[in-house]
C-alpha cells in the first residue's frame, strides 16, 4: 500500500469539506491577556483572542506564576516519575488536599489531562465492576465515550439533558446489574447545563453511580468554584465530580474527586494513571495558587458574567444569531463549514480577531459556529469591535440573522 497516497487521500476529502483544522500560532502574552501575537504568512501582528478556555486568565495570574516560579526553582523542572515511581511530590499531595475540599469529597486524584481523568477513570469502573452497565448523555465529551468504549462495558444513550429517556432507560435494565450515569454540567459546544438534581434523583431511585464531568464549570460557577454542583448544593449526590486544571485555572491537568475508597481503587487499577509521569511539580503549584484563590474571590466569575452579558446584548442589537444558554459560552451560529471557515480567516486577516471555527464532529453537521468565550479582561472597545467586524460580515454575505 503507498501510505503517503493514502493520507494524503485522506487530508484532502478533510480541506474539500472546509474542515481541515489549521493551527494558529499564537504567542500568549502575560500579563496582556486577551492579545496575544500572531504568527502568520505576512510577519507577527497583536491579535484579540476570543475562543480561550483560559476562562478566567489565571493563566497569568500573579499568584499562579508566583507560585510556579517559586516550585520551579525549589523542586526543578520534572516530576521524576510515575506516581508510584519516585513521581509524587508534595505539590501533589497538596494539590488533591486542595481539590477534595473544592468539591467536598474525602479524596481526589490528579491526572496528566482532562481528557485522560475522563477516560481512565470510565474505563476503569466500567471494566471492574462485574456487570456494570453505563447510561450515556449523547452529547458527551470525546474522552468520555472513548472510555466507555474501552472498557466494553453494556452502554445505553440517552437523550440529551433528558431525564425522562434516562428514566425509561433505567427502567428497562435489570434491577440487580450495577449502574452508572455518566454526563456534564455544562456543555462545551452549547453551553447548556444539565438537569443535575432530576439526573441524581432518578439514580437514587434506580441505584445507579453518577459521573459528573464539571470541566466547563469548575472556577466559573458556586460561591468557591466548585462548579454546578456547588452552586446547587448537589456535590453530596454525586459519586464522583470531575474537572480540568486546564481552563478556569490555566494550566494543564485533569481530576476525579470522590470517597476515599473509589479514589484509591481508580488509583489502583487504572493504567492511565498508572503507568503515567506525573504533572511537573511547578504546574501543581500554580494550579493549587489558582483554586485557593478563586475559592476566595469571585470578582473574576462575576466580571466575566458582566461580559458575557455584554456581548450578548450587543450581538442581539446588532441581529447576530447565537445560541441562548444561561452559561458563559457564546455560541454564533454559522450553520456550513466552509462559511464558518472563511468567517474565521476574515476575522483574523482583516479584524486582527482570532475565534477559531467549530466544525464536525466536534459539532454537528448544519451546526458549524463560531464559539466565544468572553473573559474578565474583554473590554467594551473589544466587545464593540467584534460585533461590528461580524455585523459587516454578517451584512455583506446576507447570512442568517438573529429573528
Ligand atoms: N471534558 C470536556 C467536557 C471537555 O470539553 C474537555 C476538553 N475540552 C475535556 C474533558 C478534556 O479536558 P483536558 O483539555 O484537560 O484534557
Amino acid at each position: 500500500m503507498d501510505f503517503e497516497t493514502f493520507f494524503r487521500k485522506e487530508l484532502d476529502g478533510l480541506h474539500r469539506e472546509g474542515r481541515y483544522r489549521v493551527f494558529a500560532d499564537l504567542e500568549r502574552q502575560a500579563g496582556r491577556f486577551p492579545t496575544a501575537t500572531y504568527h502568520g504568512e505576512n510577519g507577527s501582528r497583536d491579535v484579540t483572542v476570543w475562543c480561550s478556555n483560559d476562562y478566567l486568565g489565571m493563566g497569568q495570574h500573579p499568584k499562579v506564576l508566583a507560585a510556579m516560579h517559586q516550585a520551579l526553582d525549589g523542586s526543578g523542572a520534572g516530576a521524576g516519575g510515575t506516581r508510584n515511581i519516585g513521581g509524587t511530590n508534595h505539590y501533589h499531595v497538596l494539590l488533591e488536599r486542595e481539590l477534595a475540599d473544592l468539591h467536598g469529597k474525602e479524596a481526589a486524584l490528579l491526572f496528566n489531562s482532562g481528557y485522560m481523568s475522563n477516560w481512565a477513570s470510565l474505563s476503569t469502573l466500567a471494566a471492574k465492576l462485574p456487570g456494570c452497565v453505563i447510561l450515556t448523555d449523547a452529547l458527551n465529551h470525546a474522552s468520555m465515550i472513548e472510555g466507555i468504549r474501552h472498557s466494553r462495558a453494556e452502554k445505553h444513550i440517552f437523550a440529551h439533558n433528558d431525564p425522562d429517556d434516562l428514566r425509561r432507560k433505567l427502567a428497562a435494565l435489570d434491577p440487580n446489574t450495577p449502574k452508572l450515569i455518566a454526563f456534564e454540567s455544562v456543555y462545551s459546544m452549547d453551553g447548556d447545563i444539565a438537569p443535575i438534581r432530576e439526573f441524581c434523583d432518578i439514580a437514587d431511585e434506580f441505584g445507579a453511580m453518577t459521573y459528573l464531568d464539571e470541566v466547563h464549570a469548575v472556577g466559573l460557577y458556586g460561591p468557591r468554584g466548585g462548579g454546578i454542583s456547588e452552586r446547587d448544593g448537589l456535590t453530596d449526590r454525586l459519586t464522583l465530580i470531575q474537572g480540568t486544571l486546564a481552563k478556569s485555572f490555566g494550566v494543564i491537568g485533569g481530576y476525579i474527586t470522590g470517597s476515599a475508597a473509589l479514589c484509591d481503587f481508580i488509583r489502583s487499577f487504572a493504567s492511565g494513571f498508572i503507568f503515567s509521569s506525573s504533572l511537573p511539580p511547578a504546574v501543581a503549584a500554580g494550579a493549587t495558587a489558582a483554586i485557593r484563590h478563586l475559592k476566595e474571590s469571585s470578582a473574576e466569575r462575576e466580571r466575566q458574567q458582566d461580559r458575557v452579558h455584554a456581548l450578548r446584548r450587543k450581538l442581539d442589537a446588532a441581529g447576530i444569531p447565537h445560541l441562548p444558554n444561561p452559561s458563559h459560552i457564546v455560541p454564533v451560529m454559522v450553520g456550513e463549514a466552509k462559511a464558518c471557515k472563511a468567517i474565521s480567516d476574515e476575522l483574523l486577516a482583516r479584524f486582527d480577531i482570532y475565534v477559531q471555527p467549530i466544525n464536525y464532529p466536534t459539532v454537528p453537521r448544519g451546526t458549524e459556529r463560531l464559539r466565544i468565550t468572553p473573559s474578565p479582561f474583554h473590554s467594551d472597545a473589544d466587545i464593540d469591535r467584534l460585533v461590528a467586524a461580524l455585523g459587516t460580515i454578517w451584512a455583506r454575505d446576507g447570512l442568517q440573522r438573529a429573528a
